[in-house]
């Protein structure tokens, strides 16, 4: 599912928790590659003097969700199948 900005402050901080975790594909900024922040008004580029801004994301995981995801990629890293980590 598709969600248009603006955004409520409680999917702003599921998407930014997902920028932040590192084993999934960050958004990222269509001009420069640097990755996205998360406001209210939709995304930001994170990269000083670019304005490129971005009005949708995919609905981010809940935060039950986000919990799950971290227990399994723990299991894998402990099964040592995550390659490069
Ligand atoms: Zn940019």
């Amino acid at each position: 599912m598709i969600l248009k900005s603006p955004w409520p402050q409680d999917i702003v901080d599921r998407l930014n928790t997902w920028q932040s975790l590192g084993f999934c594909h960050p958004y990222a900024c269509s001009e420069c590659r640097s990755d996205l922040t998360a406001t209210t008004n939709g995304w930001k580029c994170s990269e000083v003097g670019c304005a490129y801004t971005q009005d949708w994301a995919h609905e981010p995981p809940t935060t039950d969700q986000f919990v799950k995801l971290k227990n399994e990629l723990h299991l894998w890293m402990n099964a040592g199948e995550v390659p490069g980590m």
